[in-house]
């Protein structure tokens, strides 16, 4: 049965192991772990390991990418080489509208037609005109839960293979222009514990045009974008990217949490997963329930939820739900 869904959002709890992919930068040949303050449901300030959503969204627009790619969705010169520039590096479109003198509105109308990526993940057009394009995709922080996450630290070596003085010297003298020939040492670290995750997708605006209010692509492109969308999405959580994953590729060992979706002009509900405390894994999924009873009232079930506790679980509940998924249209003059 199809199911029109408007807009999605996950909360999530994930167990990961000995990653590392929230590196700041370094000190030396030291490099340091993220971390941030939070409160939490009692008021207790924490300070916590964390990722930005930042690397969330890469890694979501990186599967996009290749879905985008493979299923021939169209893409602005830039985004064919995922340059992060987007539409703002497409020198030809650029000229183009600039020439034609063409309008705010009809430049997005002309941009959603023009490239998938800047359609689902956003832009802020600053060549020629200053025009944003709000994501269809959000993430936040990914937050260790208080006393649950540890950090260590871990000696490497890159080792040099001929260690013979005049090599030594040779290597000294490179160390001096930034090569890093010879032998060296460093501290890595990689952090191991539970982390609470939120994103929401805004599936009804896929190809919607803000200025206009009605959308810019019929209804077989919207059918694809949103369903590689939510493809990429569910590739994002199996195959984590980030930092350093060529040698600590990131252990996933659950997966927990609750989906909700919403057909009509309802956001999706989220509750955070740091709600109940690190010692209660169910009081957000509870909330959420309750939300979404509260949303529906007596009439339909516009609002829907799925709980889940394993990666299998969630990989399952995603799969049925790409395969029903039709987007939803909002009310336009289209
Ligand atoms: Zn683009």
């Amino acid at each position: 049965m199809q199911k029109h869904v408007a807009s999605l959002s996950l909360a999530l709890r994930a167990t990961l192991d000995m990653h590392s992919l929230n590196n700041e930068g370094g000190e030396g040949n030291q490099i340091q772990t993220r971390m941030v303050d939070i409160v939490d449901h009692l008021g207790q300030l924490h300070n916590v390991n964390a990722i930005s959503g930042d690397m969330l969204k890469h890694v979501l627009m990186e599967h996009f990418y290749r879905q985008a790619r493979e299923h021939h969705l169209p893409l602005c010169q830039s985004c064919q080489s995922f340059n992060t520039n987007r539409i703002n590096a497409d020198r030809d479109f650029i000229k183009r509208t600039e020439a034609e003198k063409v309008s705010d509105a009809d430049f997005l109308d002309q941009m959603l037609q023009t490239c998938a990526i800047d359609d689902v993940a956003g832009v802020l057009v600053t060549e020629k005109r200053s025009l944003p394009r709000k994501s269809i995709s959000e993430f936040g922080w990914v937050l260790g839960l208080p006393d649950r996450v540890s950090t260590g630290s871990y000696f490497h070596a890159k080792y040099a293979s001929e260690r013979s003085s005049e090599k030594r010297a040779e290597d000294a003298e490179g160390q001096k222009t930034g090569a890093n020939l010879g032998q060296s040492i460093f501290h890595r670290p990689a952090s191991s514990g539970i982390y609470a995750m939120v994103c929401h997708l805004e599936l009804a605006r896929i190809g919607y045009n803000d200025i206009k209010q009605t959308y810019a692509i019929d209804e077989t492109q919207r059918q694809l974008r949103t369903t590689l969308l939510l493809e990429s999405l569910l590739h994002t959580f199996i195959e984590l990217n980030g930092a350093m994953r060529s040698t600590q590729l990131p252990h996933l060992v659950t997966l927990e949490g609750v989906l909700t979706t919403s057909s009509g002009t309802l956001p999706a509900p989220l509750i955070s997963p740091l709600v109940g405390g690190s010692e209660d894994n169910n009081s957000y999924r509870e909330q959420t329930k309750q939300v979404v009873q509260a949303l529906n009232g007596t009439s339909g079930e516009s609002v829907q939820q799925e709980t889940f506790n394993a990666v299998g679980e969630f990989a399952s509940k995603m799969r049925e739900l790409i395969d029903a998924t039709a987007p939803t249209a909002w009310a336009t003059g289209r």
